[in-house]
């Protein structure tokens, strides 16, 4: 097709003399002096990237951090929205998410979590603004609980800073929680907050300067792979790309009815504490896992005032209709999540007023043994996937997405280095002993 021929030509020849304002194109053309001559020396590399035309479908954590780590890489990249970016109706939305390096669930996602952390500070620096509050998080739980053993192993394995807190030291030091005589604590300096809607807007708002087209309010209805190339139904109207990569999240089987995942709401409430300093130092991002007893997260809202609180059975029964899910989402709390949320928050939290000031639903998509599916589908040639994140991706978004772009420029083999994301694995039950 002579466009794609022309493509990598007319953008060199138009965009390279001005790197700042097309960093992109900069890559292809590296002027190097030397004392005779300047030397111009291409990237064929970079031409091919040029030339190859990628849809992100769905711009939630995954999709906006795969928009960005395509556009950093050169990619001819367009991402697709059926709401806003930011939106407060997907899995990315409510505020903030909790991030932490010590990671019961394997040591396989101990290089992720790294990696993550370097490319949201990369984009802090880039936006000029802030999107993780450190301070550190904290799991809680009797020490013969199989998922407190397998974070503190995760932490002695790979030799990460953490302390073992007894419940005398609990207490002393972080009096609003209220933790059971046989519970102990593994605290995680690396741990913190990421405010959601900040980063979502961030990526997406970096990754248009890095040359990506971001269409929101624009619904993808339909997928065909054909003759080496992958066809989107948008607006009725039939566009082609080289390359789709569907992250859609719980909306994923509306698209691809076959796939190995379930939809699930999750619940989650707000609430206020009653003095002020209800901060992260007094009051950090906390897990309990204790075997046979609820499991409650709560995260502390970098106002210092608010706080968030989750209860692990907070998720509705598994709905495998999207279309359900999404309607539903956009509701509040149930009268049953009420209650469960309302009577957990009163045995975790000190000093905080019962109220529930704020909270609601979201839909997430879950695989069966909660390690998401990343990579490309045998089924649909060309049609790749970033879905699955199952209750704990939010952290591991900026690095699935470089993943994913690593994976689609041929410099990774999911299979073959990443088999545990791999959309061809036999699944697994899921190891861990409380469900997110
Ligand atoms: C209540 C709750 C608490 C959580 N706590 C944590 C936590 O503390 N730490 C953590 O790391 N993770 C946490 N998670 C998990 C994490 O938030 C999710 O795994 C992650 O946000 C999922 O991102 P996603 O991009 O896969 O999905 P989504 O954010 O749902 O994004 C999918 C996007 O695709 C769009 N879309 C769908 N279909 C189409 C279409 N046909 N055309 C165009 N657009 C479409 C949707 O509108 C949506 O914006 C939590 C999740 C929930 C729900």
């Amino acid at each position: 097709m002579p466009y794609r021929l022309f493509r990598p030509v007319f953008r060199l020849i138009f965009c390279a003399p001005d790197a700042e304002r097309f960093p992109r194109a900069a890559c292809l053309l590296r002027v190097r002096e030397s004392r005779r001559h300047a030397q111009i020396v291409f990237s064929f590399k970079a031409v091919a990237i040029m030339t190859i035309k990628i849809a992100v479908v769905g711009l939630g954590a995954l999709g906006c951090a795969t928009l960005l780590a395509l556009a950093r890489k050169g990619f001819h990249v367009e991402g697709f929205e059926q709401y806003r970016v930011g939106n407060n109706i997907g899995a990315s939305g409510g505020r903030s998410r909790q991030h932490r390096l010590i990671y019961g669930e394997g040591a396989a996602y101990t290089t992720l979590l790294q990696r993550a952390s370097q490319l949201w500070h990369q984009l802090e620096q880039e936006q000029q603004t802030q999107l993780f509050w450190g301070g550190g998080c904290l799991t809680i739980g009797t020490p013969d609980s199989p998922w407190f053993t397998a974070v503190e192993n995760s932490a002695k394995q790979q030799n990460l800073p953490h302390e073992r807190l007894s419940r005398a030291a609990l207490n002393q030091r972080f009096p609003r929680l209220n933790i059971d005589e046989d519970e102990e604590g593994i605290f995680d300096p690396a741990g913190g907050i990421l405010l959601t809607h900040e980063l979502l807007l961030a990526s997406a708002e970096q990754a248009k300067q890095l040359g990506a087209k971001v269409h929101e309010q624009t619904q993808i209805d339909g997928i065909v792979a054909r003759d080496g190339a992958v066809e989107l139904t948008i607006n009725g109207q039939v566009s082609s790309f080289d390359r789709v990569i569907v992250t859609t999240g719980a909306w994923s089987k509306r698209l691809l009815p076959d796939l190995p995942i379930s939809s699930r709401r999750l619940g989650m409430s707000f609430h206020v504490g009653k003095e002020s300093g209800f901060d992260s130092v007094a009051f950090p991002p906390t897990m309990r896992v204790s075997a046979g007893r609820a499991m409650w997260n709560t995260q502390p809202l970098p106002d210092g005032k608010n706080f968030k609180f989750f209860v692990g059975d907070a998720e509705l029964n598994e709905l495998h209709d999207p279309e359900l899910v999404a309607t539903e989402a956009t509701g509040s709390l149930t009268p049953v999540l009420n209650e469960r949320l309302d009577r957990h928050v009163a045995d975790a939290v000190n000093g905080a007023h019962r109220t529930i000031v704020g909270g609601g639903t979201w839909p997430e998509a879950y695989t069966h043994d909660q390690a998401p599916l990343i990579g490309e589908l045998k089924t649909h040639p060309h049609v790749w996937i970033g879905i699955g994140l199952s209750g704990h991706g939010f952290k591991l978004a900026p690095a699935l997405g470089e993943l994913l772009s690593e994976a689609v420029a041929g410099e990774v083999n999911i299979a073959r280095d990443w088999p545990l994301f791999s959309p061809e694995r036999h699944f697994a039950e899921p190891q861990a002993v409380y469900s997110r």
